[in-house]
């Protein structure tokens, strides 16, 4: 009998790309029970892989460029998925991001995770890099290196469909398009065509190991310990209760009885989040909106428009059903595109934060980030800060205008004529000039920014800040660790604010915990926005609880009803283990705190920990009147958020603690020091080194 808890396949796939191996291994027993799954269980093999290179390197999670072929591509699952506990799709991807030289760490629904595991493993770990591109066909048999399709390969829908004809309709395709091929840092993988695991760069790493697609075809059965508990229908049963408080939770319940996210998908939350003064605009210069702008662009205007066709779609298990498919529609109702989308993030990203109040090319820019591969809230933050840029610059005498600023121009002016505008003439105020609320520059930025066509497109596909260092203006990229922070703006939320600051990945809403939408729009008053006493533990407690989600496979909206002791006793009926909320708390604190040593160990600082400079020093007129983040109120609130998680005032884990979580079996103090020789250092970093250009042409 498998000493493994129940819901675990039992096997990690190890592929070797350059050598077109691929074996199928036992499953750490000693990993699987610390890390439970997913994130945990990615973070863990991630740490070993980059462990195993020390033969190599004296510290090669520093020494490693993201885009080399040793960077290891961890995918992992997590013992629920594939049961019926509800909304259990959610599957993890690890690797060292090319965006922030760090942990690069992501997830995604759907259904390609459950497929996957499906094929009978719980993990896979990529490394190497094919002579040639090559396809993943993975089932229960094992794996097939095979050619790729006669498709378009930069185009994710065109591979998918593809593929589905090569293999069959039930196959789910894993494949990054034009931006993941072309080394784009703010490349994502897709799934399941209009899926993704989207921040952090992902897309780069798989592009860069001349791999188009991994197709998987489950077959085999996922065993629960207590099926009989997990049944839906079985009432004194622990799915049974998840679902009745899914129903009735205000985010979560059907959309007959006007559940926001079933009801009109994340983008309900778009009207609610600029009520409260939190909905980014320009570039987070302020968040004042017009009311009825908003209400253009909002879940009841994508529900009712005339020129998008909406259904409403769902992850694997999931009763909230928050997906939107989408056709755009021609004047005579004729169906143009259609795609996934868009999302809170997107409309958020690439709408209000672009002073950009039209769905319709919100919804294309959409797709054609779909469907060439980029993380749309990286999209957004690149692009608002070109277009803060271009209007500093715009005017600015060009006799003073900085080297950054000149080239600025001239690859503005390139863009122009590239989209068809004249050739005479300045950039400055032209069709397709970069600016707040030009829709027509739009999408032509972003197909450039995925293509790397020109400079301008070369520049956007490296990411905010890369993109505002070359343009000689680095204070107008909104980033964390180099990635690009999301659409609730960090003045107003101080809790959310912390998150952005702390999260290992770099600028990021979920991982460190969703605060902010839980505190303003899921009725939790007593969670403040704008107050420093006892945000650190509030930070904290979130993180742990959207941590516990990523390890358990589902999904941070459901957290939204279902409590974390709830979700304890799903696992329970999956695994067979007795685990209350405090031990997934604890699970979430050991990840949080391996992610922590990863990125110490790539050159991290405390002033990596930091929002950019302007949430300090410009404040924003909301209601309670006008707001920023106190800098000493933040230091003392990152000093206390260490401190609840029993690491230092740099931030490093103390020994006690990593001694205390069990993390000396992988990664010891001792080893820790010997490698980053002493307290980590604050030099240049590696996440500043070149870790491979940008490469307009595709690898081999
Ligand atoms: S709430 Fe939305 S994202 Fe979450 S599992 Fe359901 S459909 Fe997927």
């Amino acid at each position: 009998m498998s000493p493994l808890p129940g819901g675990t396949m039992g096997r990690l796939l190890e592929v070797d790309l350059a050598a077109g191996t691929a074996r199928p291994l036992a499953l750490d027993e000693r990993l699987a029970g610390l890390f439970v799954g997913g994130r945990g269980l990615g973070t863990a093999l991630l740490v070993e892989r980059f462990l195993r290179l020390r033969d190599r390197h004296a510290n090669p999670f520093r020494a490693v460029d993201p885009l080399a072929p040793e960077n290891p591509l961890v995918v992992s699952t997590s013992p629920a998925n594939g049961t019926t506990v509800p909304t259990s799709a959610r599957f993890h991807a690890n690797f060292k991001s090319p965006l922030t030289g760090g942990i690069g760490s992501t997830n995604s629904g759907g259904r390609w995770g459950v497929e996957f595991k499906r094929t009978g493993h719980d993990a896979m770990v990529v490394t190497g890099r094919s002579p040639k591109p090559v396809v993943l066909f993975i089932d229960a048999g094992g794996v097939r290196f095979e050619a790729p399709p006669e498709a378009d390969l930069d185009d994710v829908e065109a591979v998918t469909n593809a593929l589905e004809s090569r293999y069959g309709r039930s196959v789910r395709v894993m494949t990054v398009g034009a931006a993941g091929r072309r080394l784009a840092r703010i490349a994502a993988i897709m799934n399941d065509k209009g899926r993704a695991l989207g921040r952090g760069g992902g897309g780069a790493v798989f592009g860069s190991k001349n791999l188009v697609a991994i197709v998987v075809a489950g077959s085999v059965a996922v065993e629960s310990a207590a099926p009989d508990a997990l049944r839906p229908t079985n009432i004194a049963g622990s799915t049974y209760k998840a679902h009745a408080k899914l129903r009735v939770g205000k985010l979560t319940k059907p959309p007959e009885q006007f559940g926001i996210l079933s009801s009109m998908g994340t983008a309900g939350l778009l009207g609610m989040l600029s009520q409260y003064d939190e909905l980014i605009h320009c570039n987070f210069r302020d968040t004042s909106h017009v009311a009825e702008q908003i209400e253009r662009i909002g879940g009841e205007a994508l529900a009712s428009h005339p020129a998008i066709k909406v259904r409403r779609r769902a992850c694997y298990l999931c009763p909230i059903g928050c997906t939107r498919e989408t056709e755009l529609l021609d004047a005579c109702g004729v169906v143009v595109d259609r795609g996934e989308g868009p999302e809170f993030e997107t409309v958020a990203m690439l709408g209000a934060n672009l002073d950009i109040y039209d769905l319709e090319p919100i919804t294309e820019a959409n797709y054609l980030c779909n469907r060439l591969g980029l993380d749309t809230i990286s999209a957004g933050g690149t692009i608002g800060a070109l277009m803060e840029i271009f209007g500093i610059v715009r005017a600015t005498r060009p006799e003073a205008r900085t080297e950054g600023e000149r080239a600025l121009m001239a690859d503005a002016a390139a863009f122009a004529r590239a989209c068809g505008a004249p050739a005479a003439g300045a950039p400055e105020d032209g069709p397709f000039a970069p600016t707040f609320g030009n829709v027509r520059a739009l999408v032509p930025l972003v197909r450039a920014m995925a293509s790397g066509e020109g400079a301008l497109g070369r520049a956007l596909a490296s990411g905010a800040r890369r993109l505002a260092e070359h343009y000689g203006h680095p204070e107008a990229a909104m980033a964390v660790k180099g990635m690009e922070i999301p659409a609730y703006d960090p003045r107003v939320t101080w809790t959310q604010a912390l998150a952005y600051m702390t999260t290992a990945r770099g600028g990021c809403h979920l991982q460190g915990g969703y605060s902010a939408p839980i505190a303003f729009c899921a009725g939790y008053g007593e969670f403040p926005g704008i107050k420093s006493e006892g945000a650190a533990l509030v930070a904290r407690n979130f993180a742990y609880q959207n941590t516990a989600y990523d390890v358990l496979g589902v999904c941070a909206f459901a957290g939204f009803s279902v409590t974390l002791d709830e979700y304890a006793n799903m696992l329970n009926d999956v695994t067979g283990l007795e685990m209350k909320a405090s031990d997934l708390e604890t699970v979430s604190r050991r990840v949080l705190t391996l992610e922590r040593l990863f990125n110490l160990l790539c050159g991290f600082t405390p002033e990596d920990d930091w929002l950019p400079e302007r949430f300090y020093r410009d404040p924003i007129a909301v209601e309670e009147g006008n707001v920023l983040c106190p800098e000493d109120e933040f230091r003392a609130m990152r000093a206390e958020y260490y401190e609840s998680l029993g690491w230092d005032e740099r931030g490093v884990p103390r020994e006690s603690a990593i001694r205390e979580l069990g993390l000396d079996a992988i990664l010891g103090a001792a080893e820790f020091e010997r490698m980053t020789g002493g307290p980590p250092s604050p030099a240049a970093s590696a996440r500043q080194a070149g870790h491979g250009q940008y490469q307009q042409e595709r690898p081999a």
